[in-house]
């Protein structure tokens, strides 16, 4: 199994900083399945690669399927076949580049923190869905993507194609989130060769995944074979996906693949030594009911209740991305006028599909308005409803900007209501492994104490009363996690 990494970053022997490893040296490193190779082809000023090879060694892979083994887990989904290689060279990546995959440098942290010109190449990567999957998993995250299908025999083209493909990755990204994107994907690409057992490999994926697994579009497919299929962990991992600021709905989605039948080639050969998940698993994986319902859509049905008990029945719903909420009001006849605005086309676009606007009923069709618009810009288009959404919004915007998004909203629109949710930073530290804010995109997180202070203070300023609700399960001290401002005119 070989897996190159390069750059032509000036000076490109930089490379050998961030990953830790001197270029003039070959050093191995004994995993438990046999020996990884990190070794330089070339390193030079203006190209240089890192190589990572890696020999199983598959009496040693026997060896370690005991309970005792430290990789107790691992002895759990491998066996001695080519195929599990690429899960091997995850784990590989993960010990051998562990300071890189988590960013840091010591000797050069700027670099580690910069996108720069990488290339990857997998000669032989086991994949299941073959070059179009791979080409899926890969080229939303920024990479250009050449996929090609190792055929079984070039001698015998009739024979078709083998389930390896070639894979060469090229793009301008930071290091670190490279070999995180490898760490998270090659196993999922390999698929079914995993029988993961502990709930901590839901940690692990969303620590891995951190800023880009919850924005993917496959992320669904990337989630369900990363954790083997197993419904209880995969709740939970979607409920924290949900939690860390996707906004899109999981758990409403249909599956995208349904689980297919194990082959006979697929089927382990040698015993696999799983342990059968005790019966309270279940329950300690997935929370209760209530828990169970991701934070999004708990926050969205927050939102619909408070607009219905305040009699509203015209709502414009400022920044709506992929038009979540939208949909929730149409479905209520009561919402007689639902407009959303956005000032991404991308996310409009993305609403306009996930609300089928093509096949919507015309009834339907007539109370709906979507347009593009900025909220820090005055626009006619704003005013003239009962209330006004800001769901998830503020936080997205520069705080020298926030006082034009104040004077547009409560000042020139300035609906009878307006809802605002926003992140409450306190419970943060209830997300283990998330080290900065909840959302890449995200310019501030508050307290309650500083929401609470911006929102009495504009109440003040533009002739409103202002009220507070918990969203989502409350921590006795830190709150909840989502905080809502109900803002009301005076008069
Ligand atoms: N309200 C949605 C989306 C929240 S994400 C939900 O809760 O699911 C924040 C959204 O605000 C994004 O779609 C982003 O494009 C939009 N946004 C950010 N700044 C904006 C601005 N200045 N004007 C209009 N929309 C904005």
């Amino acid at each position: 199994m070989l897996l190159t990494i390069s750059t032509t970053a000036t000076p490109a022997t930089d490379l050998g900083f961030l990953l830790h490893k001197h270029p003039d040296r070959v050093q191995e490193f004994a995993q438990s399945f046999g020996t990884a190779t990190v070794l330089y082809p070339e390193a030079g000023e203006d190209r240089c690669t890192a190589a990572l090879l890696l020999d199983v060694d598959p009496v040693k892979l026997v060896r370690t399927r005991g309970r005792t083994s430290p990789d107790f887990s691992l002895s759990q989904y491998v066996n001695d076949r080519p195929y599990a290689a690429s899960s091997l060279l995850a784990v590989a990546i993960g010990d051998v580049f562990r300071t890189a995959r988590a960013g840091r440098c010591t000797a050069r942290p700027e670099l580690a923190a910069e996108a720069m010109p990488l290339e990857i190449t997998i000669p032989a990567l086991p994949c299941r869905g073959g070059p179009d999957l791979a080409r899926r998993l890969f080229e939303p995250l920024g990479w250009e993507t050449e996929a090609q299908a190792v055929p079984l025999d070039e001698a015998f083209p009739e024979w078709g194609d083998s389930r390896y493909v070639r894979l060469r990755l090229r793009g301008r990204l930071r290091l670190a989130d490279a070999l995180n994107h490898l760490y998270v994907l090659l196993p999922v690409l390999d698929d079914g060769k995993h029988y993961w057992i502990a709930p901590d490999e839901v940690d692990k994926l969303i620590r891995a995944g951190e800023g880009w697994l919850a924005p993917h579009p496959e992320r669904t497919l990337i989630t369900r074979r990363y954790l083997g299929r197993r419904r209880a962990l995969e709740r939970t991992a979607f409920a924290r996906l949900a939690e860390l600021g996707d906004e899109t709905e999981e758990a409403l989605e249909p599956p995208i693949e349904e689980t297919p039948e194990p082959t006979a080639e697929e089927t382990p050969e040698l015993t696999v030594e799983e342990t059968p998940e005790r019966p309270s698993a279940e329950g300690e994986a997935g929370p209760p009911a209530d828990k169970a319902v991701p934070l999004n859509t708990r926050r969205r049905e927050e939102v619909v209740r408070t607009l219905q008990e305040l009699g509203t029945s015209s709502v414009i719903d400022l920044g709506c991305g992929s038009g979540q909420l939208v949909g929730a009001l149409l479905a209520e006849p009561r919402f007689a006028r639902v407009t959303g605005v956005d000032v991404s086309t991308l996310a409009l676009t993305i609403a306009a599909r996930k609300l089928r606007l093509e096949r919507m009923p015309d009834a339907k069709r007539a109370r709906l308005t979507l347009f593009q618009g900025a909220l820090t810009y005055t626009d006619p288009r704003f005013a003239g409803y009962d209330a006004a959404v800001l769901m998830e919004v503020i936080e997205h915007v520069d705080p020298p900007r926030l006082a034009a998004l104040e004077r547009v909203v409560f000042g020139h629109a300035a609906p009878q209501h307006v809802i605002v949710t926003t992140p409450n930073s306190e419970y943060n530290v209830n997300y283990e492994f998330l080290t900065g804010m909840r959302h890449p995109d995200h310019r501030f997180e508050w307290t309650r104490a500083e929401f609470a202070a911006w929102a009495a203070r504009v109440a003040a300023e533009y002739h409103y009363t202002v009220t507070f609700k918990p969203v989502g399960d409350e921590d006795p001290d830190k709150g909840s996690p989502t905080q809502m401002g109900v803002f009301t005119r005076e008069h």
